[in-house]
């Protein structure tokens, strides 16, 4: 199954040699690895290291800036083959992401400054804080604030749900330089920072509370009290961070799809090696339609998601490529990979712990880990619900629901 799908998507040299290079890297870290570390609650912090060493970290950093120059589909790979192994490619899309932004967004001084330290994985750029207790889903009314103080922009908020703060070196902040009040367009008036993480925490102008999830994460509520960020590193013009956030979301959406058919994968692997191995009134319990036919429906709906998703990534890369992007395509490509890939994915979960029977409630078959952590995407970075409430405005012109 493994093989048979990754082939219908055509993939060059590269792309073959990228698979190939996470496969062999994963066959060393395999489930007893991803199981600890979530016993422990620690974070994959010698598998990220391994991943920086093969230079898989910085895929989309410019030649220029020492990195490879890859594009999404190449990051696609890299994270769908880590959850298609058993593991958790979640501190990962964060930097891919962000590097495709700073790459597009950033002046060429904060290029230089940070790019090519993160190429050579002297840096980390995992930490991306958008939501807010206040806002939620309604991203445009964030009311952490920037405002101009000479040279420098002064930041003050309330932050939650922010991820990998304390594991990564630079964080990409959304912040209001105009209030949601004054704006004539909701849209209007956030810009985006990059911050030192180590000297902000360290003068205490990020407080960083860790928030206790029902998986492994390293998630925090950030309280941002006159953090000082010099004018150059804001990423873009001010008061456009909107217009940039779409490239970060739009990206963000079709890597966690990439995740979703990783896992996906993983699950329906497990499946078929469990239904025929396991016997029960003295035969496979796979031989019952009732065991085989979820499987196979969440199959075929599995090879559909990977479809869209995949052509999804290559649009994103064409349209970097040309410099030209049809937004409403690329809004309707994101979020359509992003809501069949987690709808299929959360099925799979389903049905592995079925065919598991008892045994799915144990950690060693590591089914319930999985589910758990790929819940999580039914919810974040969008909920399936927004998903949908976009689709029905923005793409088929429907009355508007948020
Ligand atoms: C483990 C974890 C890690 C995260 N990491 C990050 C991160 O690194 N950076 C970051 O910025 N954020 C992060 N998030 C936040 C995540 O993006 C948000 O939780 C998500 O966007 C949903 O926001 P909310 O939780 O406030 O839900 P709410 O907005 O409160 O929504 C709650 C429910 O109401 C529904 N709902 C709300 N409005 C509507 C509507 N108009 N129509 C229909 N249904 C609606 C939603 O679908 C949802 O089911 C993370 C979250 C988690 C749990």
């Amino acid at each position: 199954m493994k093989s048979g799908l990754a082939e219908t998507k055509q993939l060059s040299e590269q792309q073959r040699l990228i698979v190939e290079s996470v496969e062999e890297l994963c066959s060393k870290f395999d489930d007893r690895y991803w199981r600890e570390l979530d016993s422990k609650g620690s974070y994959p912090e010698e598998f990220l290291k391994s991943i920086e060493r093969l230079g898989l970290a910085a895929l989309p950093v410019p030649e220029e800036y020492g990195g490879p120059s890859l594009g999404l589909r190449e990051a696609y790979l890299v994270l769908e083959n880590i959850n298609l192994n058993g593991g958790n490619s979640q501190p990962l899309h964060g930097q891919y992401y962000l590097l495709f932004n700073l790459t597009k967004f950033a002046s060429p001084t904060l290029k230089e400054k940070y790019l090519t330290r993160l190429a050579r994985g002297e840096m980390r750029l995992q930490s991306f804080a958008l939501t807010e207790p206040d806002a939620g889903s309604d991203t445009t009314r964030i009311s952490t604030s920037a405002k101009k103080k000479g040279g420098e922009y002064e930041i003050n908020g309330h932050k939650i749900f922010i991820s990998r703060v304390m594991q990564s070196d630079l964080m990409l902040i959304a912040a209001r330089t105009t209030p949601y009040e004054e704006v004539n367009k909701k849209t209007e008036g956030i810009s985006l920072f990059l911050v030192d993480l180590r000297d902000a925490i360290s003068k205490g102008q990020i407080e960083a509370k860790q928030i206790r999830t029902i998986f492994n994460s390293q998630t925090y509520e950030l309280y941002i009290r006159s953090l000082m960020i010099p004018e150059e590193n804001m990423v873009g013009e001010e008061g456009r961070g909107f217009r940039y956030l779409l490239d970060v979301l739009n990206p963000e959406r079709i890597l966690i799809s990439a995740e979703c058919i990783g896992d996906a994968k993983w699950f329906v692997n497990k499946c078929v090696n469990y239904a025929n191995s396991r016997v029960v009134f003295q035969r496979p319990i796979g031989v019952n339609q009732g065991v085989q036919f979820p499987i196979a429906s969440v199959y075929s709906e599995l090879v559909a998601a990977e479809a869209l998703s995949w052509q999804a990534a290559g649009y994103y890369d064409e349209y970097s490529r040309k410099g030209r992007i049809d937004e409403k395509l690329m809004g309707a490509y994101a979020n359509i990979s992003k809501y069949l890939a987690a709808e299929c994915s959360s099925k799979a979960a389903n049905v592995a712990m079925d065919i598991f029977g008892g045994y799915s409630m144990t950690r060693d078959t590591d089914v319930a880990r999985k589910m758990i952590e790929n819940r999580l995407y039914r919810v974040a970075p969008i909920s399936q619900n927004l998903v949908l409430g976009y689709l029905a405005h923005s793409v088929l012109g429907l009355p508007k629901s948020y």
